[in-house]
């Protein structure tokens, strides 16, 4: 379980179900990038992407993001799939410099609520229960990482 504390920061029990560690190593599957959502971007994300593209902020800008619910977004190609999935090699073609939402999945805090929001979510994401395994300190600097 996660406690929400007074100044709204979330922080893992140490008996949480995860306590023990979870295993994640992501399967490069694609399958996440292709869920059309918002992958929400920060400031640094948005600089950080820019120049590892090359690209100069207009140009930046035009092709890759987009405006969803007031928050900056990295936009999608016309078959709702991420702008960023190389749709030839099933990878993501920013992985190096990938946005913190994603550098930190699968260890949110609405997936780490329970087992079930985990168990459900791993029925799509091939890499969950799988490979490296994450110490409960590692999975917690996520989580934190992950609210903001
Ligand atoms: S669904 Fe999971 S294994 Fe597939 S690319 Fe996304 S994080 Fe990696």
């Amino acid at each position: 379980m996660i406690d929400y504390l007074k100044d709204g920061n979330i922080e893992p029990k140490p008996d949480s179900w995860y306590s023990d560690g979870l295993r994640f190593e992501c399967q490069h599957c694609g399958s996440c990038c292709r869920i059309s959502g918002t992958v929400r971007l920060s400031h640094s994300d948005v600089e950080r992407i820019r120049g590892y593209l090359g690209y100069d902020e207009e140009t930046f800008r035009k092709a890759f993001l987009a405006k969803v619910d007031g928050c900056i977004s990295l936009s999608e190609n016309e078959d709702d799939e991420c702008i960023m999935l190389d749709c030839r090699t099933h990878r993501c073609r920013i992985y190096a410099v990938r946005p913190i939402q994603c550098s930190t999945f699968p260890f949110w805090p609405e997936l780490l609520r329970n087992k079930h929001f985990w168990d459900r979510e791993s029925i799509r994401c091939p890499g969950m229960n799988k490979g490296r395994m994450w110490a409960l300190d590692e999975i917690k600097e996520r989580m934190l990482k992950s609210d903001g």
